[in-house]
């Protein structure tokens, strides 16, 4: 055995912590079978004679085979497709959802080709975001009017309405998710008119779109909030498990962004700082190479399955090869992280006090009840918003993330931290896997009422509905 190959070093960690394949067990059903796999679905013939082609999400867990996709090119052509709707439409931003809120057998609408930034204006730190635009299209074309998002998640792959779709955020104690950056939005009704919203008009609609399911109609476009664009700092290093679960929350109000990455079975924790850095004090050192992560990473978890009792000298031996390490760039390029191993995931955010006690208390019941998992836990710190559905709503987040190999059973281990994470008022990230329904989010959100009477009025027929949406919305 050659051990160098388990020596893990620290981009090893982040690739692992991001990306696999689940068969089965997601929140609530699909419109389409989660068990039947693109392959065997060799695309039919639509109303117009063409081959509509089955679609299948980033992890492959969520598939179905639609009746029609549709792909307007502009947004009066969303509009008509609205209007001459004959059957239900479910719209698909870049597919990194992992529950089924996309799987639809009827229409499947793409704002791919309504993308890009109008509008900027550098001076009042706006601009205009059209909906299909994917999150690196957006770094790139806003720091070429010299503006950076304010905050960012740590992939860049998502449409900008995905994204906005399920509260999708990045970390910072001062930092909202990016439909906080959100300042107005056009969304396209069932009735197939634009409805326009802001937190001055149409105010219900606009903080129940900052996380919308694709539930309340098609958005079109955005007005963003934006920062002056700026360079970043990256530092990274290991610490003990216990020093990382102490020190927390200090390194969280001394940073822009801080977050962790948790060892299971391990004693070691990884820490990630980000702060803004002047440009002129940023080193002319190499740019940092990425190792090979699927290699290192799933070397060490084989091993683990042929020798499950020596797991904790593994993974703390692999640990061992992890050096500091500090990365440079501009802000779009720090946040998008490169993500090439597939992976399941479950996200919970505790209420931001008691997030390092909840931490504590899984990677202690992953020693103790022996559970086969060596993926990275990754922690983040998230500012509360005023969004009906967010997981923030209300309340400054520590979002804990579960992940696992898509060719590993990650249903056990998810199962046995659910309940930890429910013990500590635990809200579900709407793109990853749970198991609640219609009356426990209910229990956890206030406004829950308050959103399904809303899209109730604005989509009397369900037009934007599927199953797994009538499953957690409570809709017969
Ligand atoms: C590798 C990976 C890393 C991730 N990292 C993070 C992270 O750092 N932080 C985080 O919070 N989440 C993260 N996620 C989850 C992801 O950001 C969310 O699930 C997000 O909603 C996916 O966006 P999408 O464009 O892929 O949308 P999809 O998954 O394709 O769709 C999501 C929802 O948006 C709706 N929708 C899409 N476009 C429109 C539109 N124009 N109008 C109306 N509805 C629309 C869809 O109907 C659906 O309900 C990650 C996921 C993966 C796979």
């Amino acid at each position: 055995m050659n051990f160098d190959r388990i020596r893990l070093n620290r981009r090893d960690l982040l690739k692992a912590s991001a990306t696999a394949l689940v068969a089965s067990g997601t929140a609530g059903v699909s419109s389409c079978s989660s068990q039947v796999k693109p392959a065997a679905m060799p695309g039919i013939t639509g109303p117009d004679g063409r081959r509509v082609l089955p679609w299948s999400n980033w992890s492959g867990n969520q598939h179905c085979q639609p009746s029609q996709r549709l792909l307007p090119k502009k947004e009066e052509e969303l509009l008509s497709a609205i209007k001459n709707a004959t059957q239900p439409i479910r719209c698909v931003g870049s597919g990194h959802s992992f529950s089924p809120l996309v799987p639809t057998n009827h229409t499947l609408l793409s704002l791919a080709r309504l993308r890009g930034v109008e509008n900027a204006d550098p001076q009042a730190l706006e601009a205009d975001v059209w909906a299909g635009t994917r999150l690196s299209q957006l770094g790139k074309e806003l720091w070429q009017q010299g503006m950076s998002t304010i905050n960012m998640s740590d992939i860049d792959s998502q449409a900008f309405a995905g994204a906005l779709a399920t509260s999708t955020h990045g970390t910072g104690k001062q930092l909202g998710s990016l439909s906080t950056q959100v300042k107005s939005l056009r969304i396209a009704s069932a009735a197939g008119d634009i409805v326009e919203c802001s937190a001055g008009s149409n105010s219900d609609l606009f903080h129940a779109a900052g996380n919308h399911l694709g539930a309340l109609g098609v958005i079109s476009k955005a007005r963003l909030r934006t920062d002056k664009a700026y360079y970043l700092k990256e530092y990274s290093w290991m610490m003990t498990e216990e020093e990382g679960l102490e020190r927390a929350q200090e390194l969280r109000d001394a940073h822009r962004h801080y977050e962790m990455y948790a060892l299971p079975h391990g004693d070691y924790m990884l820490g990630i700082a980000i702060d803004k850095i002047d440009p002129a004090a940023i080193p002319d050192v190499p740019a940092v190479e990425s190792g090979d992560a699927y290699e290192a990473f799933r070397t060490l978890a084989n091993l683990i399955d042929y020798l499950p009792f020596l797991r904790s000298w593994l993974v703390n031996f692999g640990a061992g090869g992890v050096e500091p390490e500090t990365r440079y760039g501009a802000s779009h390029e720090i946040f998008g992280n490169l993500r090439d191993i597939r992976f399941n995931e479950m996200e919970y955010t505790v209420p931001a006090e008691v997030g390092p006690q909840c931490l504590r208390e899984i990677l202690q019941t992953i020693k103790k009840h022996n559970i086969p998992v060596v993926f990275p836990i990754e922690a983040r710190y998230i500012k509360g918003d005023d969004i009906w559905l967010s997981p923030f709503y209300r309340r400054d987040g520590f979002s804990i993330s579960c992940h696992n190999f898509h060719d590993k059973d990650y249903k056990k281990y998810f199962a046995a931290i659910e309940p930890i994470l429910w013990k500590y008022d635990g809200r579900p990230h709407w793109g990853k896997i749970h198991t609640l329904s219609a009356a426990e989010f209910r229990a956890r959100y206030e406004r829950f009422d308050d959103f399904r009477r809303l899209r109730a009025e604005l989509d009397p027929q369900g037009l934007f509905l599927n199953d797994h949406l009538r499953h957690v919305l409570g809709v017969s």
